[in-house]
């Protein structure tokens, strides 16, 4: 895979993006879980980020100088990061925008409210996918969060700006999609890490830099025979989070001899199944996009049905023998419906682990042996 020209504009980003901010550009982050449009942010001239560092223990124990152990690793290491004051993109923001979605991402934005160095804009996000009043609600906060990034940028947000940035950001999601259907080959064109990585650069990148980048890569991996083991065990991960930096679960698992080879993960990966409607109200196709026509997270009401029907659809278009259930320490939403998706895998004889993190060097050695024993398991019955 191309990877120079990435792994060079993601060195020099965070010095571009301190440049724009001397020429007036707003630097405006956001918690993952795809439930903030950046179209909106981007519309307005300034720059979305979406804050998915994670996987390392040190950001997640600075942060129990304010808050418990008992918040997820992921939230309690964005809390960290600001703390420790050392990655670029937490020290220069000029806003965040925090969903109203997991309880323990909605503390940390109330945490960061109250160091009381940078302006947090609640995005209200209904706890039900579905339904008139929902979908207007949300239009409605999608309304306010534009009117919000006209004053902050002092520019007016023109049809023209939302349907350029709605265009970009389709063509992002459309090549992530085509390079994650190219995984449906035995072997996979790309690995798990490489997909990660990329679907992780599109939150930091450029936009424009990204989908010429993107374009480049699914050019080259059409374009050649994919290389690996054609028998390595096709696995699917599911959870709510894989954040960048998270790589060790991926890493076992190829060290396992096993292939992951899609993803339904909620937090820290692009959602590109779906683009965003260009007809019509452009803010509501964005409510109903992000709201309606993408996958519900757990933390939404009546929402494990669709998501197993769509875990089960991906299994069956990935060619897929076996689940790994990533979730992570103290996250009660999937640690919950963790036991419905094992059932229902049970039932279909689809072999399920379930594993947690809480980003702490001593669970390496138990993950290894219990994803060494599963591929194990997989590999018998495939057979
Ligand atoms: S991993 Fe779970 S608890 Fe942590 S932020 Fe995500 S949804 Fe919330």
């Amino acid at each position: 895979m191309e990877d120079e020209r990435l792994t060079i504009h993601l060195r020099d980003r965070p010095q571009q993006l301190r440049e724009a901010k001397k020429q007036g550009a707003k630097i405006i982050g956001y918690f993952p879980g795809n439930y903030v449009p950046e179209e909106i942010i981007y519309a307005a001239g300034a720059v979305p980020v979406c804050l998915v560092d994670g996987g390392s223990a040190a950001p997640a124990e600075a942060a129990l100088e304010l808050i418990p152990q008992v918040s997820c690793p992921f939230a309690r290491a964005q809390l960290g990061e600001r703390l420790l004051k050392k990655n670029p993109y937490y020290e220069m923001l000029d806003m965040l925008v925090a969903p109203l979605t997991c309880q323990h991402l909605k503390k940390v934005a109330e945490i960061w409210e109250y160091l009381g160095d940078m302006e947090i804009f609640k995005l209200g996000v209904p706890h039900q996918y579905y339904g008139v009043p929902e979908l207007e609600y949300y239009t409605d906060r999608l309304k306010t969060l534009q009117n919000k990034m006209q004053t902050l940028t002092g520019n007016r947000i023109t049809n023209e700006n939302i349907s350029n940035a709605i265009g970009l950001y389709n063509r992002m999601r459309e090549l992530l999609k085509k390079i994650s259907l190219l995984r449906r080959s035995s072997p996979p064109a790309i690995s798990a890490r490489d997909f990660a990585r990329l679907n992780h650069a599109s939150f930091y990148a450029d936009p424009a830099f990204m989908v010429d980048f993107l374009d480049s890569v699914y050019q080259e991996l059409s374009q050649k025979p994919p290389a690996g083991a054609a028998e390595a065990p096709r696995l699917m991960l599911v959870g709510p989070n894989l954040a960048k930096g998270d790589y060790e679960i991926l890493e076992l698992v190829e060290a396992a001899g096993g292939d992951i080879v899609v993803e339904e993960v909620d937090e820290g990966i692009r959602y590109y199944w779906q683009n965003i409607e260009t007809e019509g109200d452009l803010l509501h196709s964005l409510a109903k996009g992000y709201l309606q026509d993408k996958l519900p997270a757990a933390f939404m009401r009546y929402s494990s049905q669709k998501r197993l029907d769509f875990v089960l659809k991906l299994a069956e278009d990935f060619n897929v023998s076996g689940i790994i259930w990533y979730e992570l320490l103290y996250c009660e939403t999937y640690d919950n419906e963790s036991y419905f998706f094992d059932q229902k895998m049970g039932e279909r004889n689809i072999p399920m682990l379930i594993l947690e993190s809480g980003y702490d060097e001593g669970g390496t050695g138990p993950m290894k042996i219990r994803i060494d024993a599963f591929i194990e398991l997989v590999k018998g019955g495939i057979k």
